[in-house]
């Protein structure tokens, strides 16, 4: 019978880097993995390479260029005639890129030793788990010993019983990352991250889209002057976005999607081509053996960890989607590299204080730390500095400055309490803000570095400045 220190369960980024991580601290290390590719063989990258981030911004990257072609190309006097948008090759590429990228770990997996067990793994106890190989691999299960375990089983799109995804006319964001045609009307259910970068995708390459959000509130997270701006421009691009509406019911023919709402408690109807059900994500724990083995879990499905992602057995840790906490790659890869220091005996954790969050649409919506609503329940005295990117000489030579950087500090300490940024690559933007986060910085601190001009960054600058109380450029 194989023997490992860890067993790794799941290939996503919050256990491929951990599997990786512990191999590097010299642990031998096994990480198991049940994901098929689309031709049935098993693939490592969870859904973050193979149905989640990366094949995302690649059909936004796509619809980016698309949009840009069509619509600003002019501006710069660039002109082009009959441009013409070739799906099977916009999915072909996003493929290629997803295989690429997979194959990485693969090679990963190599260099440092990780063992690579394609297959659905089952804990039959704390120390104990049997292998189904699955898909092309299929054959016989085997069980593998262990004396550490790190969970990282992520999540899946949460099923909701008033539209029901069948694959063909309503669809999960696996299926809108695959659309073989672009649904000349397309609704959406669920104005969160995921359904908001879907409709940014279709809406630029051409279909009507329209968001249907039971919440009265846009992007929560994120500070409402912020969220407020975002919304006025994504609706300015076409995206029809409608808040206060609960979808109550569905119903499909061959050809097109009945949607029914509420909105104050009024009934209306919405008829499109495709449906994607965006209403969030939960938990992966299906066929785990968790429960059967004792682990906790939370009323909502969630692995109950410590801080430290230790669940409440000692030697197994959960990381990621699976756990509390927001569910975002970077977070999941964090608590899996704290999760594999930790059983090598280091002291490492995790600062959930310093999480950046981001949308991907265009303008792109980055934050980092608490909202000015957030600070204001709080009562914290804080002071504000907001920057205009209609101001950023860059911004306006790229033709791209709609948009704000808000910094919020700690009125007593010039502490940064948080950064709340909707401009153009704010995805980039916001690691200034991390950065100075981490390192405990102050207001001050990011007034008094020197940014090179002219650069976005001059923005989150004079954002800086401004909470300062002595801006330069408004
Ligand atoms: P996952 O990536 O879900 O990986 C879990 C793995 O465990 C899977 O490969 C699964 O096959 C495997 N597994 C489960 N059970 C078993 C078992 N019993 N045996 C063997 N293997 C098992 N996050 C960002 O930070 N940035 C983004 O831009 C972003 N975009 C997204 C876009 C979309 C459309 C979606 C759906 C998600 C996006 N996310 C994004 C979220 C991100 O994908 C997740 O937060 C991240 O993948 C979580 O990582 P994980 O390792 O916890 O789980
Ligand atoms: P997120 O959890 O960020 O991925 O976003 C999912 C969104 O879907 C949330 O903002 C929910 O409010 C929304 N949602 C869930 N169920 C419904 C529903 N029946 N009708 C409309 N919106 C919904």
């Amino acid at each position: 019978m194989k023997n490992y220190d860890v067993v790794v369960i799941g290939a996503g980024p919050g256990g491929y880097p951990a599997a990786i991580r512990c191999a590097q601290l010299g642990l031998a290390t096994a990480c198991i993995d049940k994901w098929l590719d689309p031709e049935g063989g098993p693939v490592p990258g969870g859904t973050c390479l193979n149905a989640g981030c990366i094949p995302s911004k690649a059909l936004l990257d796509t619809s980016h260029q698309y949009s840009f072609i069509k619509h600003e190309a002019q501006e710069h006097g660039i002109h082009s005639a009959g441009v013409t948008l070739d799906v099977h090759r916009m999915m072909t590429r996003k493929n290629r890129i997803v295989k690429t990228l997979t194959q990485g770990i693969g090679g990963l997996f190599r260099k440092y030793n990780v063992e690579w067990l394609p297959g659905e793994a089952r804990m039959l106890s704390d120390r104990l788990i049997e292998v189904s190989p699955v898909g092309k691999e299929a054959g016989e299960t085997y069980p593998v010993t262990t004396r550490h375990v790190i969970i990282a089983t992520g999540s899946v799109p949460a099923a909701i019983s008033v539209a029901q995804v069948d694959n063909r006319l309503i669809v999960d964001s696996s299926g809108a990352l695959a659309f073989t045609d672009i649904p000349p009307r397309l609704g959406i259910l669920g104005a969160g991250v995921i359904g908001l970068e879907l409709g940014s995708v279709w809406g630029r390459l051409g279909s009507k889209v329209v968001i249907l959000e039971a919440l009265d509130r846009f992007l929560e997270p994120v500070d409402r002057k912020v969220a407020e701006s975002a919304f006025r421009l994504l609706g300015a691009q076409g995206l029809d976005i409608r808040l206060g509406c609960r979808v109550t019911g569905t119903g499909s023919n061959n050809r097109e999607v009945t949607v029914n709402y509420e909105n104050q408690q009024e009934k209306q109807q919405l008829t499109v081509d495709k449906l994607i059900v965006a209403a969030g994500r939960k938990p992966n724990t299906k066929g785990l053996g968790a429960v059967d083995i004792g682990i906790e879990i939370s009323e909502h499905g969630f692995i109950h960890v410590d801080e430290h992602c230790r669940t409440n057995l000692t030697n197994i840790y959960a990381v990621g989607d699976v756990v509390r906490g927001p569910m975002l790659a970077h977070k999941a890869t964090a608590e899996g590299i704290m999760a594999a220091e930790r059983i090598a005996g280091h002291k490492s954790s995790v600062n959930y204080s310093a999480i950046p969050g981001v949308v991907y649409t265009w303008p792109e919506i980055a934050w980092v730390g608490r909202t000015s609503q957030q600070l204001e329940a709080e009562a914290i005295d804080f002071r504000s500095g907001e920057f205009p990117f209609a101001a950023s000489g860059r911004a306006r030579a790229s033709g791209s400055s709609d948009g704000l950087v808000r910094i919020f500090t700690d009125t007593k300490t010039d502490r940064i309490l948080g950064v709340h940024i909707l401009g153009p690559h704010a995805s980039e933007l916001i690691a200034e803000a991390v950065t100075a986060m981490e390192f405990d910085g102050c207001g001050e601190d990011l007034a008094k570095i020197i940014h090179a001009h002219p650069t976005l960054s001059e923005a989150l600058h004079e954002a800086a400045l401004a909470a300062g109380g002595h801006s330069l450029h408004i």
